[in-house]
């Protein structure tokens, strides 16, 4: 029987009346259970967190990052056990399931050098003797939704900046990840987070989400998952300050004079690592007419290389997918591609059970306005579309209503600094492919990927407002725009 987990409430571990399961994707083993929370845990937790506030919120902020930099040390002390519980309990394999810790220590590390930073800005003022400036202050309890596919790096993303910020959090893991998070609560516990300040509520998306969406002391919400359910938290948060990390469908331009070796490399990280959950995935190639026909043998061939398997297991090139509908989902576009009239080039099939396994796919004469070409799919299935010109391409690569990752292979400087201009997205590669974030730079994208930047110093923007400072020492009754010199 797998162990019961609880949920973190107050520094408090809490059952629940009833549980859900925990699976590997790969074997269909239950690893843990945890419990289904109510609207009441809800409550709890946003109670803890509110008590909590005044005090993290007061607790300097260098001091705060002295907290932050010793959950980067536990984390990096434990990484490769940690490494192992993600990989098992997300699928993906294990160098990538280290590079999923490796950026929430990566993360925690850079936001705990935010405390002694935290800037605003000072500036003129209109009046004499008048002193102008802006400060950050906190948002206050903030809500954190978050998804199963980097199921440490994510919530890391995001409690790192909402804790340096001085807020205190609530936070609810994907139902198919939960032990991340547990293990997260695990060592920010440890680290010495005082109790109320980080609380987790596991359960239903229905309840507990809903629950956190709608709770009117939730001053803050920052949500990362697929478009659809962002669409229906815009519109039930009511004043909550946002954030928003949607879906994308990102492109890789492939022009006639790439270096056809390295396009393809990055073409097959990007499209088949993390089996293509990635929200950065590679899911379109857009190739140059001279170009094509030699990309596409090329990815055929390496494709047919990849070995499907167990995260764990050394030898596994690409995992399984997170659950049955996942699975079904891949399955279904695939026919639909070649309902709308795409080749299959190869893959194509999902596999026998046990685990939610589904080859690599590659689909050619794709064309632009088909679903395959526009859809976010989240699975291993790549979409080659061939096109004339760099402006026709972009066209292409724009004409989708997300706006994430992008890349370009070319060894034209001129149509790398095009593709930078005039492609919507929050990032593009150059001779690189679409997924690979760091930490200190800003994550985000434009359209119906949302808006909002996380990590980087923009990352503190989401957790903070700015509280504008006027500090008269004139000793008397001075009026803006009436009383200036003039
Ligand atoms: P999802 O179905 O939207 O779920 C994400 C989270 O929201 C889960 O914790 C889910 O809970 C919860 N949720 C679902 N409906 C809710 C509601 N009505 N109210 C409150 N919470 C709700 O997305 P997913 O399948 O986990 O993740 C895949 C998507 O995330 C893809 O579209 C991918 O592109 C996107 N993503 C974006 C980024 C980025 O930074 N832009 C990064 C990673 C992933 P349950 O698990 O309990 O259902």
């Amino acid at each position: 029987m797998a162990e019961r987990h609880g949920m973190y409430i107050g520094g408090r571990y809490v059952g629940g009346k009833d549980y859900f399961d925990d699976t590997d994707p790969a074997t269909g083993d239950v690893i843990a259970r945890f419990p289904l929370g109510s609207a009441k845990d809800v409550g709890m937790a946003v109670d803890a967190a509110r008590d909590s506030l005044r005090s993290w919120s007061q607790t300097p902020p260098p001091a705060r990052g002295r907290i932050l930099y010793r959950i980067a040390e536990l984390l990096r002390k434990d990484k490769d056990r940690l490494s192992r519980v993600l990989s098992t309990e997300m699928g993906k394999v294990l160098p990538e399931a280290s590079g999923d810790v490796q950026e929430a220590i990566d993360i925690f590390e850079y936001m705990a050098g935010e405390g002694r930073r935290l800037y605003g800005h000072t500036t003129t003022s209109e009046l004499r003797d008048k002193f102008a400036m802006t400060i950050r202050i906190p948002v206050g309890v903030v809500g954190l939704i978050t998804p199963w596919n980097f199921p440490i790096a994510i919530p890391a993303w995001k409690i790192a900046p909402a804790l340096i910020c001085g807020n205190t959090v609530v936070i609810k893991p994907s139902s198919d990840t939960p032990l991340c998070v547990y293990e997260l609560m695990r060592i920010i516990e440890k680290a010495g987070v005082p109790e109320g300040v980080v609380n987790m509520v596991s359960g239903q998306a229905s309840v507990v989400g809903e629950a956190i969406v709608r709770h009117p002391h939730i001053e803050g919400l920052s949500f990362t998952g697929s478009k659809t359910t962002g669409e229906w938290i815009i519109k039930n948060a009511g004043f909550k300050k946002v954030g928003m990390e949607l879906g994308g469908k990102n492109p890789i331009l492939v022009m006639d004079d790439a270096d056809l070796e390295l396009a393809v490399d990055g073409i097959i990280w990007g499209a088949f690592g993390t089996t293509g959950q990635r929200c950065t995935a590679a899911s379109r190639v857009i190739a140059q007419k001279g170009i094509k026909e030699k990309l596409l043998a090329a990815l055929i061939k390496r494709t047919k290389k990849l070995r499907l398997g167990k995260g764990t297991d050394p030898k596994t090139d690409v995992g399984p997918l997170i659950n049955k509908a996942a699975l079904e989902k891949t399955e279904s576009y695939v026919k639909i591609g070649k309902d709308e009239g795409a080749r299959l080039a190869c893959g194509g099939k999902r596999l026998a059970g046990p685990g939610f396994f589904h080859e690599p796919t590659i689909l050619d004469r794709v064309d632009p306005d088909m679903r395959i070409a526009r859809e976010e799919i989240f699975g291993p299935v790549l979409s080659i579309i061939e096109a004339g010109s760099l402006d026709e391409m972009i066209d292409i690569a724009n004409g989708t209503e997300y706006g994430l990752s992008s890349s370009i292979y070319t060894r034209d400087i001129n149509m790398a600094f095009k593709a930078i201009e005039r492609i919507q997205a929050g990032i593009t590669y150059i001779n690189a492919s679409t997924i690979g974030a760091e930490t200190h730079l800003p994550f985000g994208g434009v359209k119906g990927t949302g808006h909002t930047r996380e990590a980087g110093i923009h990352g503190i923007d989401e957790f903070s407002d700015i509280k504008t400072v006027y500090i008269d020492h004139s000793g008397k009754l001075q009026r803006a725009q009436i009383d200036v010199d003039d």
